[in-house]
């Protein structure tokens, strides 16, 4: 038996950042002006690199970009951050993702509606940091899982749950049930996580039950790939996570009648993952 590879049939970029994607290479090829992104369009180094060399500076700060024209992440940003640069003179091109709109828009209403609001998901990463500032901090926690959750929260007589866009779904259903359990006098829910995402986690997993050697191809600093990478791993010890072609050789695998499973994270071009193919095929 030779070597067989078998891709996922969702692996790759999500309409999120296909859009995001789309729209700041037109814009780049066609503003005569500065063009900045406000944090990494998204959360894949080679694409960032790629838009580096066609001019494009990333910021934190709009004082970074005296004028000119500044993209908004895929992962959003805080609110009032768009007037913030209108008022700077800056043209605006808001990329935030719809689906990450929704995340902010269910924190929005549940802040209106005056539920203590739980976000299950990483408080350090960039899409939580702007959907917290759609409440007022002192009525939201943000936890990893349900070992997170203080006593004092279950004493609440409203809770609003929602979740970061990319986490898994079983960590969102756990924490749900936690409040079930505790009898929370009033709960309600907002599924927020991404279909795409979703669908990807099910599929890789699936997989990686089934290979000898599983690739995820994705940015390290990318939450929905490393996610995909640990699930697969708990599956399937031999998961490795990658972002070029250059680091299949120093994985060290004997690839010879193997079965390798392949899935990319939702921050990752076509043009990653045929490179990284055809260097598994070589190897
Ligand atoms: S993974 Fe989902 S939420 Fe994130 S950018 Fe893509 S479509 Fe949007």
């Amino acid at each position: 038996m030779s070597k067989k590879i078998i891709l996922a049939e969702t692996a790759g970029v999500c309409f999120g950042v296909e859009r995001a994607l789309k729209k700041s290479y037109e814009v780049t090829d066609k503003s005569e002006e500065d063009v900045y992104s406000f944090g990494p369009i998204i959360h894949n180094p080679q694409v960032v690199r790629h838009l580096e060399e066609k001019g494009v500076k990333v910021i934190d700060k709009f004082e970074d970009a005296p004028s000119g024209t500044v993209m908004i992440r895929a992962h959003g940003v805080p609110l009032g951050t768009l007037s913030v640069a209108k008022e700077r003179g800056l043209n605006v091109v808001d990329l935030t993702c719809p689906i990450v709109k929704k995340l902010q828009h269910s924190v929005k209403r549940l802040a209106e509606e005056a539920y203590f609001i739980v976000i299950v998901g990483d408080k350090n990463h960039p899409e939580i940091i702007g959907a917290i500032s759609y409440a007022d901090p002192e009525n939201v926690m943000v936890v990893d899982s349900k070992s997170e959750l203080e006593d004092q929260v279950f004493l609440k007589k409203r809770v609003g749950i929602v979740a970061q866009t990319t986490i898994a779904f079983d960590r969102f259903r756990e924490v749900v049930e936690e409040f079930l359990q505790r009898s929370v006098e009033e709960i309600k829910i907002f599924n927020t996580i991404c279909d795409d995402i979703f669908n990807k986690q099910r599929e890789a997993v699936e997989i990686a039950k089934s290979v000898d050697v599983m690739i995820v191809i994705g940015g390290k600093n990318s939450s929905n790939t490393t996610k995909i990478a640990k699930l697969c791993h708990e599956v399937n010890p031999n998961t490795y996570q990658i972002e070029t072609a250059d680091e299949v050789p120093s994985l060290g695998l004997d690839l010879n009648e193997k079965t390798i499973g392949v899935t990319a994270g939702a921050s990752t071009p076509s043009w990653i993952i045929e490179e990284i193919l055809n260097g598994l095929e070589k190897a």
